[in-house]
């Protein structure tokens, strides 16, 4: 069943089959090889793309470099102004786009257009920032000096996302990089190149009735090898990269070779703990969308209940019931929770995982099943599963991206919990249930979660772009969005003005000529 009219939405957002999935905003050229993009929603293939070759590549970063020099000289806040009128054209765009990423990537509707929103309220918060990217003023110990601190932009940022969240990473990086005076080449995640043309094509207009240079923000296609054109490149100062762990070791291993910087934002394991003070009615709905949400496929999706033992029945009970009401089908359907993985690999990687989990001794309280039949023609759509299991099981600690929940128990105290918790490689986002406030700030406190992102009393799974979104240990350190994630994108340099006639020296040092 398609629930729109899928070549309506492309011809809004300017996307021709055979699309050149290189841009520098308006130029059309590729001589690349071609990927195609299936629907993990009916499994039809939406669109054609040409890859990125290295001779594209190297017309796409001289653009790049050459729109930096006149980019970066223009005032923060007009550079503001642009990212204002693309959040305006997003605004136009948000239904069209938010489709697109329903139909290309899976995720629902709601979810798509949550996205989109995401976009806007990033541009809305780099407007603001774009008369805000402070400096400090510091006392020089030196009579007649004054010292004091500035940013000044970078130069071209490469930005390599992941599939499940196929436009909001990018703008995420791009909408501070942006009035920050940097100039962005982005390769999307190959698994949804559609996406990233779409968004292109929206900058690419804003720039040129702006009669700006194209090159401001730039687009590849293709996988991990065109993204390694960017990781081996002396020419990108900083690389932001976002999607498994296992990309992020070698990124990060590429860029430090030649000591450039990196923004890593990997997978996570997130978990939730529930304690004998927990709301059980909160608990159940914040467990559930963290679970199954986005069909699993979310950095931040919740992996591991943790509870304690004298209320565990209860809890499992109400989660257990809570999973017959799922309903699992076409994501732009709006009456059903549950769409699509992205694909039969990932289909693989849940089967893998419920099979050891079975194997290390779990058991499946909910079972896992791929399904088949009208309106499961793609082969992507899988019940969400649930497992008792241990925290020290293999497959516990590692991130399956699909719809997989283990229940954990703890017993005594929050302490006991938040040790399961922390027992992992990982360190995304964490969670507690509880009105009890000893616990809660036990949790917040450094004894506490060892995580970039700790909740109390709402679920692990989403955000605020206000915040500053990341995480710790195999997460890979990285902060984007809110707060003061922007420094990423400017180098600092340390000013000393003298005013003076004399020439004192730092420490007191006397050199006499
Ligand atoms: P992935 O690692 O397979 O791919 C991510 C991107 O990296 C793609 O664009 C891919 O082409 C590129 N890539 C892979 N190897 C590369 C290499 N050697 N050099 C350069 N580029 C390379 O991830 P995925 O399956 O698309 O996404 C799912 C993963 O992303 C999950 O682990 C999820 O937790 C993580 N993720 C993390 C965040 C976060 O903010 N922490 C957000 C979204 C997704």
């Amino acid at each position: 069943m398609t629930l729109f009219n899928i070549d309506d939405t492309l011809k809004q957002l300017g996307i021709q089959n055979i699309n050149n999935g290189t841009s520098t905003g308006v130029k059309n050229f590729s001589n690349g090889n071609i990927l195609e993009s299936f629907s993990p929603v009916d499994g039809k293939l939406i669109a054609s793309v040409k890859t990125t070759s290295k001779s594209d590549y190297e017309t796409v970063m001289a653009t790049a470099t050459k729109a930096f020099k006149t980019w970066q000289l223009m005032p923060a806040p007009q550079r503001g102004d642009i990212v204002r009128q693309f959040g305006d054209k997003l605004r136009e765009k948000k239904e069209a786009l938010g489709k697109l990423v329903s139909y290309e990537m899976g995720k629902s509707y709601q979810e798509g257009l949550g996205e989109v929103q995401e976009m806007i309220d990033i541009c809305d918060f780099a407007v603001g920032l774009s008369r805000q990217l402070h400096g400090l003023t510091m006392h020089s110990e030196r009579p007649g000096h004054r010292m004091y601190e500035q940013y000044h932009p970078l130069g071209v940022v490469g930005i390599i996302s992941a599939f499940n969240f196929p436009v909001a990473v990018w703008s995420w990086n791009t909408a501070l990089a942006w009035v920050c005076g940097d100039v962005c080449v982005w390769k999307p995640s190959e698994k949804t190149p559609l996406c990233g043309i779409a968004c292109q094509n929206i900058i690419a207009e804003v720039l040129k009735e702006n009669n700006l240079p194209e090159g401001i923000s730039c687009l590849i296609n293709g996988d991990y090898k065109v993204g390694e054109f960017m990781t081996k490149d002396v020419r990108i100062p900083l690389v932001s990269a976002t999607g498994s762990t296992r990309m992020g070791k070698i990124v990060a291993k590429e860029v430090a070779g030649r000591l450039g910087k990196t923004l890593l934002e990997l997978g996570g394991n997130n978990a939730i703990i529930v304690t004998p003070d927990a709301d059980i009615k909160m608990t159940v709905i914040g467990a559930v969308f963290g679970a199954v949400g986005t069909a699993g496929q979310r950095c931040t999706s919740t992996r591991r209940l943790i509870i304690h033992t004298s209320i565990y029945n209860k809890v499992k009970q109400a989660i257990v019931d809570a999973y017959k009401q799922i309903k699992i089908g076409n994501p732009l359907d709006q009456t059903n929770h549950v769409g699509p993985l992205i694909d039969k690999a990932a289909v693989n990687m849940y089967k893998d995982a419920l099979t050891k989990v079975e194997q290390e001794g779990g058991t499946i309280l909910v079972e896992g099943e791929v399904l088949s039949g009208s309106g499961y023609e793609s082969g992507c759509y899988v019940k969400p599963a649930i497992a008792e299991a241990e925290n020290s099981f293999e497959i516990v600690q590692h991130e399956t991206f699909a719809p997989i929940l283990y229940l954990l128990k703890y017993e005594g105290g929050v302490e006991n919990a938040i040790e399961i918790q922390n027992g992992v490689a990982q360190g995304l986002s964490s969670a507690i249930m509880t009105n009890n406030l000893r616990e809660a700030e036990h949790f917040l406190s450094h004894a506490g979660s060892d995580c970039g992102i700790a909740n109390v009393n709402i679920g692990t799974s989403g955000a605020e772009i206000g915040g500053a979104f990341g995480g710790e240990k195999e997460t890979g350190g990285g902060r984007e969005s809110g707060s003061d994630a922007w420094k990423v994108y400017m180098r600092r340099q340390t000013n000393t003005i003298n005013y003076t006639t004399k020439l004192p020296l730092a420490q007191g040092i006397k050199f006499n000529l």
